[in-house]
């Protein structure tokens, strides 16, 4: 029995794509891709060693730029008492995930949350696990709101 490829539409760019067999989604999910692939290859995965504190990857700068397992942002931010405990993030804020957050967050694209879900709540179970989740409007209008 031959299995059919589906086409399906990439929530990001809407292009059509084909689902093959044995694909799996860059989160590494057994689902439907939600993305085509070209839009999924331009995600950078934060992998290897992290600032402690504001979980930047060592590897985006030079080893001087690093004290233990902070960076000096970090240890100059804790000098001036203005450090943020824990930070974490699941992808390098490149100029592809910039502009897929602006569609998410100001175009109303509220869809493409689906994308990220899987990896967020394995990444929040990981690292915050006894923490709580508390929305933070970023101004009074909101707040209101
Ligand atoms: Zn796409
Ligand atoms: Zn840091």
């Amino acid at each position: 029995m031959i299995k059919k490829d589906r086409q399906i539409k990439c929530l990001y760019c809407k292009s059509k794509f084909v689902s093959s067999l044995g694909w799996r989604d860059l989160l590494g999910l057994d689902n439907e891709p939600l993305l085509c692939e070209d839009c999924r290859m331009e995600f950078v995965f934060i992998e290897g060693e992290i600032c402690l504190q504001c979980g930047r990857p060592f590897s985006l700068f030079p080893e001087k730029y690093r004290q233990k397992d902070l960076c000096l942002d970090c240890v100059e931010w804790s000098r001036k008492g203005r450090s943020i405990s824990k930070n974490r993030s699941l992808l390098q804020y490149n100029p592809f995930l910039q502009g897929f957050m602006a569609q998410f967050k100001y175009r109303g694209d509220a869809e493409l949350i689906q994308v990220f879900r899987e990896g967020l709540l394995a990444l929040f179970k990981r690292e915050f696990r006894d923490s709580i989740l508390v929305p933070i409007p970023l101004s009074e209008e909101n707040f209101r709101e």
